[in-house]
């Protein structure tokens, strides 16, 4: 949208609106006027610059009660909000596209309540996962979550996103485990939705409409996760194989012919692990020359039986085409093997900043028909598609990457033309646009390809009904 068409529907940040913001607020916690400040959150992890955003006001809240006023300002003077995490967003989900308001939830990250009689936290949503997660963990619980971007990702942005990530094969995604959301709605009113009920059908699911919402149909101020015991045992183990196709084709078998379900399933080829272990600088040479590799963990109470399922798991592959199984016995082999795979998305970043992390996902059986896909793509427009991501539940992140010798505007042209054949193919094999990453503003042009108008209306009606002046977090998902 340009600034003339942003200026018809909204009104801008006036001085008057910023003073009235510093009267409910801590004036220090609102900044205005220095660019260099407010274009720091001016965009998550999506690094191609149409999908930023300059906001005209950032504001720091540190209550329910701050967010609740500054949502009745907006709806007041027509002035759009986009809430913010910590930015690591893989859609433009959080990016102030229309200007106006940036409300950054970093003050907000306190952990309320541990209540280990119930297995539940109630905590906000400017925590960082990984705080959240070790902080339940010391009262001998566990928070399944676990997107690769837990040291820096927040405990809001999960909710908003559905997270997905490593242990989604065994435990699910993070809206299994939210089970109550007090909401600031973007009429300012606050509601709260479900509480610390395992069962709960009073009324419509509120708290599940809201998961995944990306922002547009409320701000999360408390949430109750559910949390389950942790598992006293782990192991991981590294799988090398020659090729790509053998690696993915035992991904669904270890399942069902093996019969254990893994806590999770990452699969990795080969230019993805050189080029992460040269950002880490580590060595290759104990990965051989090995074309793919899956990283599988086993979790459990039982030390002896977690340690067999994973040898009988490696035993399958290899009796399936692996060349070798490496079993990461320390809890620092553990970390050296995940650290590979959760710096994948940074390593690639490093070396050529012009790509794009796809997020496509299948149902299991589809996995091995993804490959071939990305291979005749690659080929159809000379454009060059590592490959890596959560195998075990289907979600590949396919990363297409700028070919050198191409120029900034032929990229530009091929870029949309690779994913809409990408993302038409994927929807062939019963598979869609977006696992854990979200719609944001990266992909809502191809929304259209998935969804029919009937799904897209029924959507678009109830952001109606919830915000009626398009205030929160416009520009998202889809237009209105
Ligand atoms: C290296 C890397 C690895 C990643 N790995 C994974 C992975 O394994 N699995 C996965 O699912 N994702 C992954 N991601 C993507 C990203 O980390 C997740 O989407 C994460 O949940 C975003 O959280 P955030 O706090 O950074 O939110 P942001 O990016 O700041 O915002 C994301 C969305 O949440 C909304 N939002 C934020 N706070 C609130 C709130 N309080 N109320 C309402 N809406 C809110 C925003 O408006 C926006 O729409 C990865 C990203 C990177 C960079």
């Amino acid at each position: 949208m340009s600034e003339e068409q942003k200026a018809a529907v909204y009104k801008p940040v006036t001085r008057a609106v910023v003073d009235e913001l510093k009267r409910i607020i801590d004036g220090q916690y609102v900044l205005v006027d220095d660019e260099e400040k407010l274009k720091e959150y001016s965009h998550d992890e999506v690094a191609e610059e149409m999908y930023h955003g300059l906001p005209e006001v950032v504001v720091k809240p540190n209550s329910t009660e701050e967010i609740a006023a500054i949502m009745k300002l907006a709806n007041r003077e027509n002035i759009p909000v986009t809430p913010q995490g910590a930015k690591s967003g893989l859609s433009g989900g959080g990016v102030p596209v229309m200007g106006g308001i940036l409300l950054s939830m970093e003050r907000m990250n306190r952990i309320l309540e541990i209540d280990r009689t119930n297995m539940m936290a109630i905590a906000e949503p400017g925590i960082i996962t990984n705080d959240f997660s070790a902080a339940v963990e010391k009262e001998g619980l566990f928070f399944a979550g676990y997107p690769m971007s837990l040291l820096t990702c927040y405990l809001g942005g999960n909710v908003a996103e559905n997270a997905g990530g490593g242990k989604a094969i065994k435990y699910g995604v993070t809206s299994r485990y939210i089970l109550g959301l007090e909401v600031v709605l973007p009429s300012g009113e606050v509601a709260f939705y479900g509480g610390k009920r395992v069962k709960d059908v009073t009324g419509y699911n509120m708290v599940q409409l809201m998961v995944g919402s990306e922002g547009t149909l409320g701000i999360f101020t408390k949430i109750i996760v559910k949390l389950i015991p942790l598992p006293k045992a782990k192991t991981d183990m590294m799988v090398l194989f020659e090729d790509l196709e053998t690696a993915i084709d035992v991904v669904p078998r270890i399942m069902t012919e093996v019969g254990i379900t893994p806590t999770g399933i990452e699969f990795m080829d080969r230019l993805t692990l050189e080029t992460s272990c040269k950002h880490l600088g580590e060595s290759l040479e104990q990965y051989k020359n090995a074309g793919a590799f899956l990283i599988i963990e086993v979790d459990g109470n039982d030390e002896e039986r977690v340690l067999n399922e994973c040898l009988d798991i490696g035993e399958f592959c290899t009796e399936n085409g692996a060349i070798d199984a490496f079993v990461a016995h320390t809890p620092s082999d553990q970390e050296k093997i995940w650290k590979l795979r959760r710096n994948a998305a940074e390593a690639f970043k490093a070396i050529s900043p012009r790509q794009t992390l796809e997020d496509i996902v299948v149902p299991m059986s589809e996995i091995p028909k993804v490959l071939p896909v990305l291979e005749d793509l690659s080929n159809k427009y000379d454009v060059f598609i590592p490959c890596y991501g959560h195998a075990g539940d289907g979600n590949l992140h396919a990363t297409v990457v700028k070919n050198p010798d191409h120029s900034e505007d032929q990229w530009l042209e091929i870029l949309p033309k690779v994913l809409a054949d990408l993302y038409s193919e994927i929807h062939r094999l019963g598979g869609t646009i977006s696992g854990e990453h979200g719609i944001g503003n990266k992909r809502k042009q191809f929304l259209p390809l998935v969804l029919g108008e009937t799904e897209i209306e029924s959507m678009k009606s109830i952001k109606r009904a919830l915000d009626p002046n398009n205030v929160l977090n416009p520009g998202k998902i889809f237009d209105l």
